[in-house]
């Protein structure tokens, strides 16, 4: 087995910590961003610029895969990394966030407040319901072709093990904070349930596949925000072991309030097994990413670097702004003076706005560069500052000046 967790620095009084997961298809040093290529591709930007821009891994999505191109053609084609021509790890996303959030109808975001959020906005009303829960799997309905289709836990497994990611995640039930505290018991139940299913076939296709790289398959907490819940689910998965085999790390997912983030992810890791690394599902705005990391995560991802990009929206030290307004036609500075990536070290402001203007395809990919480089950089200068022993000062310098807030999103 060629995957690995190595701790190389704990900080004293909180949970944060600096370390090496250890894949087949080479490490990643901890806490670290991955950013997301749902389909195989982080829209408009290279694999070599990825991994120029500092990139260490990629994730994508064993959903989308599974309906296009087909998880069987990356199996063909050598499995995901090679498919996609990425010389680095990938990570799979189970399906079960996407099978439920496309099927429910409660788009891409899990509400990170609990206090604004409306009902509307959670169920876009039953008969556009594409998807249904029971203790057995998930029934749902392709958001492409309208074809009918089941994920269950050995299903999910079956596909991620076809795609060949370095992580992978169990498949769970995800949950909103609109669901009431009954169901959320009921859907921790089968996550649970599931768990020993993943891991039981985890087991059955390792030995089936002999010959490919070892997979590492992450269990997910759920629990929304209750304590007694998440606490249930931490100690639960984190000490679970079905054939002979454990979970190899851990997802955080499910509806996260934002207000609460780090109450809830302290909650999970203080009890997760230390040896093993904790991924923050769907979690990549700046602050949030602080708050994940003096808590005990160690990797994160979200959708958002590349998705406001491509809306001309910039993440900088002054916090975030759009390209497009007018007040940037004769800004001849770049994006951000202080970034290195290849868009600030090249081209102005001022030319960012004329192509997001006039809709030139270049304008997703040079703002989608900085972002992404934004958000990994961001993310290796906490690692260092942990590691120099000034990370507080290091998070009251970075947040001073940035103010922009902004929600979880997985895709
Ligand atoms: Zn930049």
């Amino acid at each position: 087995m060629s995957f690995s967790f190595d701790i190389k620095h704990a900080e004293s009084g909180s949970l944060a910590r600096v370390g090496t997961i250890n894949t087949p298809h080479g490490p990643i040093q901890t806490p670290a961003f991955i950013p997301v290529g749902t389909k195989a591709t982080v829209k408009s930007v290279l694999p070599e610029a990825m991994k120029d821009l500092g990139s260490q891994a990629l994730l994508s999505n064993a959903y989308h895969l599974y309906l296009q191109p087909g998880s069987d053609v990356l199996d063909e084609a050598g499995g995901l990394a090679k498919f996609m021509n990425w010389p680095g790890p990938t990570f799979t996303d189970s399906g079960g966030f996407q099978v439920l959030s496309l099927g429910v109808g409660f788009k891409k975001v899990l509400a990170m407040d609990a206090q604004t959020f409306r009902r509307d906005d959670v169920i876009a009303g039953n008969k556009d319901r594409l998807a249904h829960v029971d203790d057995e799997g998930v029934t749902f309905k392709s958001h492409l072709d309208g074809s009918m289709h089941r994920f269950t836990p050995e299903v999910s497994m079956q596909v991620q093990h076809q795609i060949g990611a370095d992580i992978m995640f169990a498949f769970d039930e995800c949950t909103t904070l609109h669901n009431t505290r009954p169901y959320q018991e009921l859907a921790m139940d089968r996550t649970f349930a599931w768990a020993i299913r993943c891991l039981d076939e985890h087991k059955r296709l390792t030995e089936e596949r002999i010959g490919k790289p070892y997979q590492a398959l992450f269990g997910v907490i759920q629990g929304a925000q209750y304590e007694d819940l998440r606490k249930k689910a931490a100690t639960d998965l984190g000490t679970l072991e079905s054939s002979g085999q454990s979970f190899d790390g851990f997802g955080i997912g499910g509806a996260l309030d934002k207000g609460q983030l780090g109450t809830i992810v302290s909650w999970v890791n203080e009890i997760l097994p230390e040896d093993k690394p904790r991924h923050l599902l769907g979690i990549g705005a700046p602050e949030d990413l602080f708050v994940g990391v003096e808590n005990g995560c160690d990797t994160f991802d979200c959708v958002l670097a590349s998705r406001i990009a491509r809306t001309s929206a910039v993440y900088t030290m002054e916090g975030r702004f759009n390209l497009s307004n007018s007040r940037f036609k004769r800004d001849f500075t770049p994006i951000d003076s202080q970034c290195d990536c290849y868009t600030c070290t090249h081209y102005t402001r001022a030319y960012m706005h004329h192509v997001f203007r006039g809709k030139e395809i270049i304008s997703a990919t040079l703002a989608t560069i900085h972002n992404e480089r934004f958000i990994v950089r961001l993310v290796d200068q906490m690692r260092q500052a942990l590691l120099d022993g000034n990370f507080a000062d290091m998070k009251a310098d970075f947040l001073g000046r940035y103010t922009h807030r902004s929600g979880q999103s997985r895709d």
